[in-house]
């Protein structure tokens, strides 16, 4: 890199420092443009880039503490080799050439008798293109290796989406701001889409009126006008009786519905089954609530509707999404740049994956395909006709899994595995890095290039290095050429570089010079894409009725599924669980920063006061959270955020920061969503008790 490239304007030549555009890599829809000021090549501070219209110079808590991150005393600085058992997280300091030739010798050796026995895990610890999944996956795909059905965040309502609107499309974010009415619908803002929060603020100071439908009385809930607070795993009921509504009342659009919408009758029939008293009953929520509600999104134009994926972690995950995907089309919602629904944006993105990710590797070859979210079975499965080779090695990065992954006693009786050869790629030593055999450092994002896509707004970000890589750290893009070289594989594949990777992730669809001088490039979207229909459906239209699903032998219309484990549904384990997000972690990240942990304090399950006196316990109590998937310690919070029968254990802390070495995960299960092959994290039934 040429010393004046990517340096911002504002450099300041008597402080010696510079400033380095980059972009948020975190599992984050707002992909913010960071700018971190560096001086004598140490990165000192880490701020939003005002100039971006969607960052406006803010960042969140997490993120605006990231040298603390980067330099963290614990941070992984050169490549480890397990000396105790698995699990114990025993490691003895080795060079690169020891870690890189023993594993690839023992990958080598796998590969050569069954390549499938090789699985790749790995999720969103980083949302870049590039040192995700470019070089890893040409990698895995050339030496056949089992392929990873990526599934534990998005898929039921991405899938969801793509059945009914074609795809992860919607409105944009920045015209949430000239709505008079916002449904902020599963997500607590907040803490999760900050961005999007602001656009909701701007809104309402201009008298727009913003309704919460949540669980949880979420930190975005109580700053609502209106709180509609159903039970976990109810939303579809909730937005047929909308329906109902508006089609009892003549809140419809007809011209829109009659243009622009597949299957209108059939759903008509379906949602007049849906009376608001039935809704009301199923949802746990009074009947004048919803009533109301209808009559807010009927008669308020233009009424947006911001979907977060919260609401589709229960079983009937995928259905929730597509009801409520529905609703824009039947009130033309969509004819308005402020109306319509937006849960994920990503879709509208040109990638060219195929040029990244090499899936010609494959060479015809078909791997079987692993679900991460049942990584707890799928580890202690034996080889079978069905399930394929017994899994004997596992190359992890950019995730967590004995944090992350459901039903983790399991998932830790897998990865304790004496038979099993694990690597993983990390920053520092988390619960999954225990059971390493080799763990080797890998760099943040202020230590390599990469290029971003975003799900909440419609810029591509470019992210350049910042500093010098942290210790004999190495970017996840490096460590796999070098595994790639030792092993024999063919150079060329692996030659591509990752300033390279990131001008072909969008080839010329992005200028990448813009992305070079600015740091940012917007894609050339309509302000209202489906102001005149045009869904990118196979019939251009809505889909209410999804002949593709209806093909997979499912219902083709949008219904409500009760959870698995439906509140009421069990004596022994009465109370609905659900693990939000704390309010200062990401998923698994950020739990041991210091400063950030401290403001966590340490795991807790709210609970509703009534539930809590008839149980004898007070605040502050260490209570025991079980059911028959396992037991998890934490401290108890009676609190006004918990409705009764329901409460939440607010994650993902780290096992090994547990009170007796669990977290939240040890009570979920790996049953699936109905769309999407998605985790029910939400949808999980618990008793509590003093510990
Ligand atoms: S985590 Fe989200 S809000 Fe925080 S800096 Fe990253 S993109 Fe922005």
């Amino acid at each position: 890199m040429s010393e004046s490239i990517g340096i911002h304007p504002s450099v300041s030549p008597a402080k010696a420092a510079i400033q380095i555009r980059g972009a948020c890599p975190h599992d984050c829809p707002d992909t913010c443009a960071l700018v971190t000021t560096v001086e004598s090549g140490v990165a000192v501070r880490v701020a939003g880039n005002p100039d971006h219209l969607h960052t406006q110079g803010v960042l969140c808590n997490k993120v605006s503490r990231y040298t603390e991150r980067t330099y963290h005393p614990q941070r992984l600085q050169y490549p480890q080799r397990r000396v105790g058992p698995k699990g114990s997280g025993q490691f003895e300091r080795v060079t690169w050439d020891e870690a890189l030739d023993d594993i690839a010798q023992r990958l080598g050796a796998i590969a050569a008798r069954n390549p499938e026995a090789i699985l790749p895990y790995s999720y969103a610890g980083t949302m870049g293109l590039v040192q995700s999944e470019s070089i890893a996956a040409r990698f895995f795909h050339q030496l056949g290796a089992s392929l990873l059905d990526r599934t534990i965040c998005s898929t039921a309502g991405a899938e969801a989406l793509g059945w009914t609107l074609g795809g992860k499309v919607g409105m944009k974010v920045e015209f949430f701001a000239e709505a008079k009415l916002i449904v902020i619908w599963g997500s607590n803002s907040i803490t999760s889409n900050l961005h999007f929060w602001r656009q909701a603020q701007i809104a309402k100071r201009a008298g727009a009126k913003l309704v919460c439908i949540d669980p949880r009385r979420s930190e975005t809930a109580e700053k609502c006008h209106e709180h509609i607070q159903l039970q976990p795993g109810t939303d579809a009921a909730l937005a047929l009786a909308l329906m109902h509504e508006l089609i009892v009342n003549d809140w419809l659009d007809h011209e829109y519905i009659a243009r622009h919408t597949l299957g209108w009758e059939a759903l008509r029939e379906r949602a007049l089954r849906w009376t608001p008293e039935r809704a009301a009953s199923v949802c746990g929520i009074a009947v004048e609530q919803i009533r109301a509600l209808a009559r807010d999104y009927g008669t308020t134009r233009p009424a947006a509707i911001r979907l977060n994926y919260g609401m589709q972690r229960v079983r009937g995950g995928g259905n929730a999404v597509r009801a409520v995907a529905c609703l824009p089309a039947l009130t033309g919602a969509w004819r308005h740049r402020a109306g319509g629904v937006l849960l994920s944006s990503s879709g509208q993105f040109p990638v060219r994956k195929t040029a990244l990710q090499r899936t010609d590797l494959l060479a015809g070859r078909t791997p079987r395909t692993i679900n991460m979210v049942t990584i707890g079975d799928d580890l202690l499965r034996e080889s079978s006709e069905q399930f394929g080779p017994k899994i004997e090695a596992l190359v992890v990065y950019n995730s967590n899994p004995l944090a992350v992954a459901p039903e983790s006693s399991k998932v830790a009786a897998g990865f304790g595995r004496d038979d099993l050869f694990t690597v993983v790629l990390e920053h520092f030593q988390t619960d999954t890095a225990d059971y390493a055999d080799y763990l080797l450092p890998a760099t943040t994002q202020l230590e390599h290039w990469d290029v971003h896509l975003s799900y909440g707004h419609t810029d591509v970000l470019l992210n350049r290095p910042a500093i010098a890589p942290v210790g004999q750290s190495k970017p996840n893009t490096q460590i796999f050429r070098e595994l790639a070289q030792r092993m024999g594989l063919d150079a060329a594949i692996y030659a591509d570089d990752d300033e390279t990777l990131c001008r072909k992730a969008f080839s010329d669809a992005i200028d990448f010079n813009e992305l070079l001088d600015k740091g940012w490039a917007t894609l050339p979207i309509a302000d209202a894409p489906f102001a005149t229909g045009d869904f990118p459906t196979p019939s251009g239209k809505c889909e209410f009725f999804s002949e593709g699903l209806a093909r997979l032998g499912v219902d083709g219309l949008p219904d409500h599924l009760p959870n698995y484990e439906t509140a009421g549904s069990s004596t022994r384990y009465p109370l609905a669980m659900i693990s939000p997000p704390a309010r200062n972690f990401l998923n698994s990240t950020f739990v041991n920063v210091d400063s950030i942990r401290a403001m966590e304090r340490e795991p807790i399950l709210e609970m509703n006061a009534a539930d809590a006196a008839a149980r004898g316990l007070a605040s502050g109590a260490v209570v025991r959270v079980f059911n028959d998937r396992g037991d998890y310690h934490c401290k108890l919070e009676i609190s006004e955020r918990a409705r009764p029968g329901v409460v939440h254990g607010l994650g993902v802390w780290w096992r090994k920061f547990g009170l007796n070495g669990t977290n939240v995960n040890e009570l979920t299960s790996q049953r699936l969503t109905d769309i999407g092959r998605a985790p029910v994290f939400y949808d999980c039934l618990v008793q509590v008790q003093a510990a």
